[in-house]
């Protein structure tokens, strides 16, 4: 049985203490919001070196961080060195977008190195083997869609973005309306592609119970893809865009009653205004679904930079009750992201991610940075490098300049934290 459905029946699995446990709050709390729907675990049955992790109301906000191969670089190895950076810099989740090299392989090492919950996007797999077969992505298969999407839930893959919502209807309001940057999610456009020369509806939501049938199979979460989130802030929140997250919220709904868990993925490229109404409109449409958002980039012009205009839009986000963050690296938009990269998008993801669950209240959050304010009044050094979200960047950079006392290089002897205590009568420890 599915998480969905033992919550349904009232059963508390391992898998629900786990996240209880993690998270600090009873369990029967996360089995009743797994039966609400506002709470996925994924956990596909065939993971065997998971430990489960939950997204969704009232946890602590996650972080995804995206590796995997591209056609222009295919090496297996560098892809398995991204997810143990991005696990040791605090990924909760990595999603294996590899579309070069042995696609299978890969994601079956991906899968035996990981302690995280794995998520895919197995069109990347049907459309990289049509277009070997057959040198074209329009001419894959529903068949060939399905088979990729069994393979890789059979692999033992916790979570799949499938890009349902990408409609007929749905890709005549962006024709009707024009858009600056059209489609710019691989996934949506491979089949937006497909639907226009095959004048067919999308196989992923004509045959979304076959769908189901294979999710319940290995309990694997869907994840429902944003296919037409803007790829600009000029196009945030079209007609295109809501009309997809209409058709999401219905899939939604669909899932839950097949005790499959889902989840519903958000833009993409919006505006710092615009933001906080992304989140009520999908958490309103989609009936409180976990909310996995991509940044959002809250400018397009941050090339180099877009760990940081991410992790603006995610805070933001985050605190408006997104659930889970997908990191962006300073590579985005340039190339394929290196080690350094992972290792930078995680760590901003996760401040977006932590600031956002301050504002939240979520337990421990503001716990934590009372502890590192206490650490910094007593100058402890080695305190709060232990405390920071990146200790060794921590560490180094406070022993960039030698100091004559215990205070920091930047203020030297003039430090107002050891000035102000010894007048107030505090005793500052020297470290
Ligand atoms: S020297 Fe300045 S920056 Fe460093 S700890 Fe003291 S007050 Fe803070």
């Amino acid at each position: 049985m599915t998480q969905a459905e033992l919550a349904k029946k009232g059963v508390i699995s391992p898998q629900m203490k786990t996240v209880a446990a993690q998270e600090g709050v009873d369990a029967e709390t996360i089995r009743k919001s797994i039966e609400d729907g506002v709470v996925v675990i994924p956990a596909n049955v065939n993971h065997a070196s998971l430990v489960p992790c939950g997204v969704g109301h009232g946890l602590r906000t996650k972080v995804n961080a995206n590796i995997g191969t591209s056609s222009d670089f295919g090496n297996a190895f560098s892809e398995l060195e991204k997810l143990k950076i991005a696990v040791e810099a605090g990924a909760d989740s990595v999603m294996d977008l590899s579309t070069g090299g042995d696609i299978p392989v890969i994601r079956r090492e991906v899968l035996r190195a990981s302690t995280v919950a794995i998520g895919t996007v197995p069109i990347y797999q049907a459309a990289v083997e049509a277009i070997e077969k057959y040198e074209a992505v329009v001419k894959m298969t529903p068949d060939g869609i399905f088979a990729a999407i069994e393979d890789q839930c059979r692999d033992g893959v916790d979570f799949i973005t499938v890009h349902c919502g990408v409609t007929q209807s749905a890709i005549s309001r962006l024709k009707n309306q024009g858009r600056v940057a059209d489609i710019v999610s691989r996934g949506g456009a491979f089949l937006t592609g497909w639907m226009l020369y095959n004048e067919r509806e999308n196989p992923l939501y004509e045959q979304y119970d076959r769908l189901l049938e294979l999710a319940k199979e290995w309990d694997v979460t869907l994840s429902l893809g944003d296919g037409m989130r803007p790829g600009c802030t000029a196009d945030a929140t079209d007609r295109a865009q809501v009309e997809e997250l209409l058709t999401l919220g219905e899939l939604v709904q669909r899932a839950r009653e097949a005790g499959v868990q889902a989840m519903v993925e958000g833009p993409g490229h919006v505006p710092l205004n615009q933001v906080i109404a992304n989140v009520q409109l999908e958490k309103s449409l989609c009936k409180g679904a976990p909310f996995y958002v991509l940044g959002p980039l809250v400018t397009d012009i941050g090339a180099g930079y877009d760990h940081i205009t991410s992790a603006i839009g995610g805070a933001i986000a985050a605190s408006a009750g997104a659930d889970f963050l997908c990191y962006v690296t300073p590579a985005e938009h340039l190339s394929l992201p290196d080690l350094e990269d992972v290792r930078q998008g995680v760590i901003a993801s996760r401040i977006a991610a932590h600031a956002a669950d301050l504002a939240k209240g979520v337990k421990g959050a503001a716990e934590w940075d009372k502890k590192m304010s206490e650490a910094r009044k007593r100058l402890d050094w080695s305190e709060q490098a232990r405390l920071s979200l990146d200790p060794e960047r921590s560490r180094r950079v406070h022993g960039t300049h030698a100091t004559a006392g215990s205070a920091c290089s930047m203020c030297g002897q003039y430090c107002a934290m050891d000035l102000v205590g010894k007048y107030l009568g505090v005793t500052t420890p020297r470290c």
